[in-house]
């Protein structure tokens, strides 16, 4: 089996050189043990935002879909199909009795209805729950507000936008590219789109939304965002989900914040930041209602799909730059 192995803290960008590919020959399994090989490996931000938490040398975890290929855990027979986080890795061996009470979190693939199994790490998995609640619990949308959604053309922002037009908001989108913009506009349905590249934010926002923001769904931090939080209307909601444009840095030395508690204060404004965990008790509601949307035709699903173990780390650095228009997955 193989197995990528984080041996240095990244600098910046990512590089390939920060990993190791160690090979090992996997033991038979044990009673209550599994042995699963990998067919979609996720690559997302937070591989990179949560770097530094852990020592090195460690395996690079995240999410997975693999089919069981031995099993002497009944609840898991041959053939089935898991999500865990045994991360970049062709074979794993995992115990779910263990497993699922630290890092590894082992569920079977929920029913997706005939949809591609890579699913089962985008929409119909964790960045499917993290926009489902991340937005409807914090937010608490009504119909007819306005709602901003940056990052939108990623895989969590792409489905916040599409569920809050479920919901009957008015959406706009902020994301980094013509073609992303023109993706939101004429496929997903977002009200308007603009690239955060090329555009005064400020100014597109008022005549965007004339009647002010009622719902702001952050995903990427930084200076867009107090532009966004200063045009909120009373008693807005923001729903902080990640800062993806300071991941790569320094946070030492990052200028000065734009002081934002005027406007928390004066509009009365909320702000919650959340870990998609928090409701991993109720992740299938997520997952029930995710999968009968895309079944239907209201919401939209796009991958950006990278082949071959031996080009994760590629993909992996893309999606931070933006090569990805929806969930970047890796295709094992
Ligand atoms: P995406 O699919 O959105 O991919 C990352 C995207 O970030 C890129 O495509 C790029 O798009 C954008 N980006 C990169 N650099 C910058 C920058 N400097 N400024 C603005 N945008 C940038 O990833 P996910 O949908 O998986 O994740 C989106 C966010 O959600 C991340 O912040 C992530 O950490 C967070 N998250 C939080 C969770 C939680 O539990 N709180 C769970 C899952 C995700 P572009 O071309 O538009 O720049």
């Amino acid at each position: 089996a193989r197995k990528y192995v984080v041996k240095r803290h990244f600098e910046g960008v990512p590089k390939r050189d920060d990993f190791d590919i160690v090979e090992s020959e996997l033991p038979p399994i044990q009673n209550g043990e599994i042995l699963v090989k990998t067919e979609w490996v996720s690559v997302d931000p937070y591989l990179r935002a949560y770097n530094t938490r852990f020592p090195v040398p460690y395996d690079q975890f995240s999410y997975q879909v693999g089919l069981v290929e031995d099993s002497k855990d009944p609840r898991y027979p041959v053939g089935s199909r898991i999500v865990s986080h045994k991360g970049w890795c062709d074979y794993s061996i995992i115990n779910a009795n263990v497993s699922n009470s630290s890092a590894d979190i082992v569920y079977k693939l929920p029913d997706l209805k005939g949809l591609s199994n890579s699913l089962g790490v985008g929409a119909v998995g964790m960045p499917g729950a993290t926009a489902y609640f991340g937005f409807l619990e914090i937010c608490q949308p009504k119909a007819g507000e306005t709602v901003v959604v940056t990052g939108a053309a990623g895989a969590v922002g792409s489905l916040v936008g599409q569920i809050a037009k479920i919901k009957g908001c008015r959406v706009i989108g902020f994301a980094g590219s013509d073609d992303k913009v023109n993706w939101l506009e004429n496929e997903l349905g977002f009200d308007r789109a603009f690239n955060y590249k090329t555009v005064d934010v400020q100014k597109v926002l008022k005549e965007a939304a004339p009647k002010g923001i009622d719902c702001y769904f952050d995903n990427v931090g930084g200076e867009i965002s107090s532009i966004i939080i200063n045009q909120m209307n009373d008693l807005g909601r923001i729903s902080v989900c990640g800062s993806i444009s300071t991941y790569n840095d320094d946070l030492s030395k990052l200028p000065k914040a734009t002081i934002l508690q005027v406007a928390i204060v004066m509009k009365q404004l909320k702000i919650e930041g959340f870990l998609v965990p928090r409701w991993r008790d109720r992740w299938p509601e997520a997952f029930a209602d995710l999968s009968k949307w895309i079944k239907s035709g209201s919401l939209k699903t796009r991958e950006h799909i990278t082949e071959g173990f031996e080009n994760i780390v590629d993909a992996f650095v893309g999606m931070l730059n933006g090569d990805n228009t929806g969930k970047a997955v890796v295709k094992i």
